[in-house]
């Protein structure tokens, strides 16, 4: 379905955000029967799911003893807020009028009315501006250790990550995967994670930490090569690496709210202590995007539900809300929808018409054989914006009706055809017909832009 039918005149609730918090409120909501809206941000804010889609393992989310896969545990808060009816908007709200009643949420598409708004937008991860950013970005420098840190170009490399808290520490472990040695640069002299985090990194032999060090330039002609330092008693210093990786806190997503709503002196949404009401009547706020102290997955789940609780004994009160009548009290089950576990083809198991395989071997045989576009991701295991993007370019392949067919080749496996195909970050999308990249996409893009390119071609 696509965004303009699932808007209905005047909607009970629409939930901006779509990381724990968001799909909490919507799983509460759902189940109230108010049938709520999520728009799941798009550019904005990162990607949609939120933060938990660029960490890999999350040890600490209760019900998972053996812990569970960022994007995977965000997939399955998403398919439950479906069962329940949950329709969800892709899009980002650009404003909010607070005036009108319902209010008005303006998107990057039109305009949305509600009786009520849960604000869960989050926290973006901060840059931090070193001398040639701009020139090196992609090309060395990242804010996800955990989206690029499998690319070709880091492996037995040198790589620096920048921060102290658990961030920082998760991705130097992990990027000690695929580095020769990993240097941990931190401004003051401790590291604000998890105990149990700074023993991992401390026992970590490939990593090393460098106290009271900042990063003041990066160096290197195409790539990455170096970065300059400045330790606060040694002063001036040089690093070589080829990757330098940002894990350096977060900034809450309240800029598309103007001053419309009451912010704290850090930027984040002003509630009372322990409540989801903002200072205006009718519009709720949970997860990051209020919490300056835990910002934890749990944390934010926490705040969805009493938003979404709050929201539905608000709208109860104003005699607001329109509930639906379910023709079954209990939603079909849905499976979990990950595709991690996608089995990868091979001689036996190709098949040349196939709308969707994964491995070098498929890509091969289609390269060179298949009459129709292919459309090729390159994506990485823990990648949670490769997460995103499979089942949009599945949907795109199916509404094609089969005119172009799809691979997905995991650049861990395949380290020589990234390699070949100058792959520097996931998910990277090729299109080819006959042979030839008609075009390449980096990153997560709108639907519309591959159906576009791909109708341009058949
Ligand atoms: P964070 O806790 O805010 O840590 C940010 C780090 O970046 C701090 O060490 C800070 O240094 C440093 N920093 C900030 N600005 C800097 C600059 N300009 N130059 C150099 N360093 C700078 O952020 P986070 O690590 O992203 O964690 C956010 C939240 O998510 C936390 O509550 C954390 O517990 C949680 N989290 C949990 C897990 C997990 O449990 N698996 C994983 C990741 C994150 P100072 O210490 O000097 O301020």
């Amino acid at each position: 379905m696509e965004n303009k039918e699932k808007i209905s005149n005047v909607e009970n609730v629409v939930i901006i955000g779509s990381g724990p918090a968001g799909y909490t409120a919507a799983i509460y909501a759902a189940r109230a029967n108010l049938q709520p809206l999520l728009v799941t941000g798009f550019n904005s804010g990162g990607i949609p799911g939120g933060q938990l889609m660029t960490t890999t393992f999350v040890e600490n989310y209760p019900g998972f003893p053996d812990g569970v896969l960022g994007p995977e545990l965000m997939d399955l808060m998403k398919a439950q807020a479906e069962r329940w009816g949950t329709n969800l908007y892709e899009s980002d709200v650009v404003s909010i009028n607070t005036d009108s009643r319902p209010f008005e949420l303006k998107t990057l598409e039109g305009t949305i009315k509600a009786n009520s708004i849960i604000i869960a937008t989050g926290a973006s991860a901060n840059r931090l501006g070193v001398i040639n950013e701009d020139k090196f970005w992609s090309k060395g420098i990242s804010a996800c250790a955990i989206c690029d840190g499998a690319t070709p170009q880091f492996r037995d490399e040198e790589l620096a990550v920048i921060g102290g808290g658990d961030s920082a520490c998760e991705e130097a472990a992990y990027l000690t995967k695929y580095g020769s040695k990993v240097h941990l640069i931190v401004r003051s002299e401790k590291l604000r994670a998890s105990a149990a985090m700074v023993d991992r990194v401390k026992a970590n032999p490939k990593i090393e930490i460098h106290w009271n060090t900042k990063v003041e330039k990066a160096n290197g002609a195409e790539w990455l090569e170096r970065i300059e330092t400045i330790h606060s008693q040694e002063g001036k210093g040089e690093i070589n690496i080829k990757g330098l990786f940002y894990a350096i806190g977060h900034t809450p997503n309240t800029k598309f709210l103007g001053n419309k709503i009451d912010l704290d002196h850090k930027g984040y949404i002003a509630c009372e202590s322990g409540r989801p009401e903002t200072s205006i009547e009718g519009i709720f706020a949970a997860g990051d995007v209020v919490d300056s102290e835990w910002r934890q997955g749990v944390t934010a789940a926490g705040t969805g539900c009493m938003a979404a609780l709050a929201t539905e004994r608000w709208l109860a009160e104003k005699k607001l809300a329109r509930t639906i009548v379910r023709e079954t009290p209990e939603p079909e089950k849905k499976l979990n929808s990950s595709n991690f576990n996608e089995d990868e083809v091979n001689e036996d198991t190709f098949d040349p018409n196939s709308e969707w395989q994964k491995g070098s071997y498929a890509l091969r045989k289609l390269y060179h054989e298949s009459k129709k576009p292919i459309i090729v991701i390159f994506s990485s295991p823990t990648c949670g914006p490769c997460h995103v993007l499979k089942p949009q370019l599945k949907r795109v392949i199916k509404e094609l009706n089969g005119k172009v067919q799809g691979i997905e080749i995991d650049i861990d496996k395949d380290q020589d055809i990234a390699k070949q195909a100058g792959i520097n970050g996931t998910p990277t999308v090729q299109l080819f017909k006959d042979k030839l990249l008609k075009k390449q996409w980096k990153g997560v893009k709108q639907r519309s832009e591959f159906k576009e390119a791909i109708k341009s071609i058949l």
